[in-house]
């Protein structure tokens, strides 16, 4: 049991104690029970037995394995809480092992999680199963090597025996320390080999023990680098209000608003500065597309230990880091959603880096909100929350209205430069544009003069492939999935036609599937459509494309973004890809390819989007002594959304989509939980969707003085995927704590509506 001491945190189950079962259970008075729950979509915790010899060991935030269910098939279950008093039921089953030699998680992470089961309706055992990395549960990135030490009671041994010059070496190197010694250090420093060291072993002089070391560690280091930038006005009043709620001990959010290049990154650097001089740490998440080596080695230079934490870690670095924080020796986690669930022992602050990010947001259970998560962790903490954009989300921002939530502006960009002057471009009066091209004529002009000036240009459009559709003149259908209910996108490329939504995909049709008829037409702009567009329009101008297709290795978004930085590179395109976080002071031009494509989403929630995408793209030009603007081509110049993104303002945006929202009763006035069912046969589905909507009305709608409402069932706007037919429900109510009431009431009958499938999603942000 001494290796378990030494290094708690780092052993497998194979180094526990062998269970020998059944254990001795006595039901005597001081009996101790634990709680379990699982990874399984079920509500209920259950009572177990802690068997004397796991007593000592076993701590509330460890697996355990259980008997359970029919068979009592032994299950993985995590320990969440150990009590002395008798739950109220009988037969209890006794845990058969425990797997982590140390919790997993903390007391304040089990609240977390506990927190998130109830809020997005889930179970406590599926939240702590996804936010524990894969790689911490299987220990990946260490192994277990033998560790010698000196046998109990070897003096006596050695009085009666005769040591060679080796052994001798190495009981002398032994008894010079305390610690049990590897083996391959211990050969080194006794200039032996293993062959003394097993006679020892077999005298009884010398004892091994398997102890867990890592065989390659991560490294956090950072260099520290004092900055020499002098805060604005607005930027130096920002820090000092976060560091003077820093110091009071209350939990304040902060919404840092302010438009792109104004300085946000700074405040956030300054405020963890303070944080770090109280020895404590600071959580910043950032869209994963923003983790470019330049944020990175924004916080490096800054900070004495840095973790990043993005999705192309391996198994074994993000356990190394994991264990590094949990050590307290990184001062600062930078990285996207899961990020907030770092387990640093003394958080200190949260800071969210374009807080209106889509990706925060978990579109598989938990479907948790990082921002809301960041929310209930920096209240339980005492700590204070940064939210920081230059659009926020409308939820966000009537938080600040309604001063529930401080706004601290930062309302210009640093260096006095002028935000881009933003030219719409209406599509409909462009000739060539109306017979499929990419590039208007305002935009070729504006193109050949940002490179005569030298300047580079970013050209912008959300749809990857070559063309989204392939359209029969004949019969006037598209080629589509024939799982799910989208049509499939031609890849020049690749020569493949392709579904986005399930990967299936085809050759290239060359006649129409539904009519046989010959000569498809590719309907729409994809990105490799548009790079051919431009090499052709601008020969020799060397042209890089930005898009998952081309952006397949790893490392590969790094060299192309350095390549642009060098000006190797004169046109970047692509897909949003781009549209984030991109500082390069020598783009004079930013063309956004088509406005509508956000705009005409089946989502109430569109025209946010469109006015951040602008916003977003807008801010990627004019940061530079070059200067820089924006054309946005669109067929709906009259668009608010539009209008306000090319104007640069967003409060009178955010007004009018506010009253929007409230006439028509959107969020966030109110918050909506919407109900996804699928299955195979669509007559099911909809029967069970069906059940769903009578069951809540039969519950009672009116809550709290307010009735809530239900839209649907209905078939989701992507009404087939793969295979499954999809029906919705939309229930809405002002309170989140009503909905989850009312799905908790009518969840019940969700066994009966097998094979339908049921899942339930509070503050959706897709809506397909
Ligand atoms: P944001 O995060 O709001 O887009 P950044 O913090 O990235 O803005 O700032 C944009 C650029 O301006 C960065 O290169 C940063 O180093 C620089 N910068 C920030 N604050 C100042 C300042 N007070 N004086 C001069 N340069 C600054
Ligand atoms: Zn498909």
């Amino acid at each position: 049991m001494q290796s378990i001491a030494q290094q708690p945190s780092l052993f497998t189950p194979e180094d526990l104690p062998e269970v020998s079962t059944p254990w001795e259970i006595v039901d005597s008075e001081d009996q101790l029970y634990a709680e379990v729950v699982f990874n399984l979509p079920m509500l209920k915790s259950y009572h177990y037995l802690v068997p004397s010899g796991l007593r000592d060991n076993l701590r509330p935030g460890a697996r355990v394995r259980v008997p359970f269910g029919t068979g009592q098939k032994l299950t993985q279950g995590y320990c969440v809480s150990l009590t002395r008093t008798r739950p109220a039921h009988r037969n209890f089953k006794a845990i058969e092992s425990l797997l982590d030699a140390a919790p997993l998680v903390d007391a304040p992470m089990l609240r977390l999680t506990r927190w998130i089961s109830e809020e997005y309706l889930c179970s406590w055992g599926q939240v702590l199963d996804s936010v524990i990395p894969a790689g911490v549960k299987s220990k990946a990135g260490t192994r277990e090597l033998l560790h010698f030490e000196l046998a109990e009671g070897y003096e006596t041994r050695l009085t009666t025996l005769k040591l060679s010059a080796t052994q001798q070496r190495i009981v002398d190197v032994l008894r010079s320390t305390t610690e049990p010694m590897a083996g391959d250090e211990l050969t080194g420093l006794a200039e032996c080999g293993l062959s003394p060291l097993q006679t020892l072993r077999n005298k009884g002089i010398v004892v091994a023990t398997k102890i867990r070391t890592w065989s390659k560690s991560v490294s956090s280091v950072g260099e520290n680098d004092t900055s020499a930038i002098l805060l604005n006005r607005n930027q130096h009043s920002a820090v000092t209000r976060v560091i003077e709620s820093l110091a009071s001990g209350k939990s304040e959010t902060f919404l840092l608003y302010g438009v792109t290049g104004s300085g946000k990154t700074e405040v956030y650097i300054r405020v963890i500065e303070e944080v770090v001089r109280y020895g404590r740490q600071a959580i910043v998440l950032v869209p994963e597309i923003s983790l470019t080596p330049q944020t990175i080695r924004r916080f490096r230079k800054r900070f004495a230990s840095v973790a990043v934490l993005h999705s192309h870690l391996s198994d074994a670095e993000r356990h190394g880091y994991w264990q590094q924080i949990a050590r307290g020796q990184v001062q600062v986690i930078v990285g996207a959603r899961s990020a907030i669930f770092a387990p640093a022992p003394n958080l200190g602050l949260v800071v969210i880096d374009e807080e209106h990010e889509t990706s925060f947001k978990q579109d598989s259970t938990p479907r948790y909100h990082a921002r809301e998560v960041a929310r209930q962790r920096v209240r339980d903490a005492g700590i204070p929350l940064i939210l920081g954009s230059a659009t926020p989300t409308l939820e966000t921002w009537l938080r600040g209205i309604r001063k529930e939530e401080i706004v601290l502006s930062l309302p210009h960009r640093v260096a006095q430069r002028p935000l881009p002057p933003v030219m719409i471009v209406d599509t409909r009066n462009d000739q060539s544009l109306q017979k499929g091209a990419s590039l208007g004529r305002a935009m070729l002009v504006a193109m050949r003069e940002s490179l005569a000036k030298k300047g580079q240009i970013i050209l912008f459009l959300n749809v990857r492939g070559y063309s989204p559709a392939l359209f029969c003149r004949a019969c006037g259908q598209s080629v589509r999935c024939p799982d799910c209910d989208v049509t499939l996108t031609y890849h020049k490329q690749r020569q493949i036609a392709l579904c986005h939504s399930c990967e299936y995909s085809i050759d290239p049709p060359t006649s129409c599937p539904n009519c046989g008829k010959p000569g498809l037409l590719f309907l729409g702009q994809g990105t490799e459509r548009l790079e051919h567009e431009v090499k052709a329009r601008f020969p020799g101008v060397s042209v890089l494309r930005m898009d998952s297709d081309t952006m397949q290795q790893k490392g590969s978004h790094d060299r192309a973004l350095e390549s642009f930085r060098q000006g190797e590179v004169r046109i970047l395109l692509g897909t949003q890809m781009i549209a984030k976080g991109l500082d390069f002071p020598n783009v004079t031009l930013v063309g956004v390819i088509d406005a509508d494509t956000s705009l005409h989403q089946p989502d109430f929630r569109a025209s946010e989007r469109t006015f951040q995408l602008i916003a977003q793209v807008a801010g990627r030009t004019g940061r530079g002594e070059l200067g820089g603007k924006v054309l946005v081509q669109t067929a709906c110049p009259d668009q608010p959304a539009i209008l306000y993104a090319a104007r640069h303002d967003y409060t009178a945006f955010a007004r009018q989509e506010l009253e929007h929202r409230h006439t028509l009763g959107y969020p966030p006035f109110v918050r909506i939980l919407r109900i996804i069912l699928r299955g195979e046969i669509e007559a099911d589905v909809e029967k069970a969707a069906e059940r769903i909507r009578l069951g809540l009305e039969s519950k009672g709608l009116e809550r709290d003085g307010i009735l809530a409402k239900i839209l649907g069932p209905a078939p989701c706007p992507v009404a087939r995927l793969k295979k499954y037919f999809r029906y919705q429900l939309q229930l809405s109510h002002p309170s989140g704590e009503v909905l989850g009431q009312l799905w908790r009431e009518i969840e019940p009958i969700v066994p009966e509506l097998t094979p339908v499938e049921i899942s339930v999603d509070l503050d959706p942000i897709s809506f397909r």
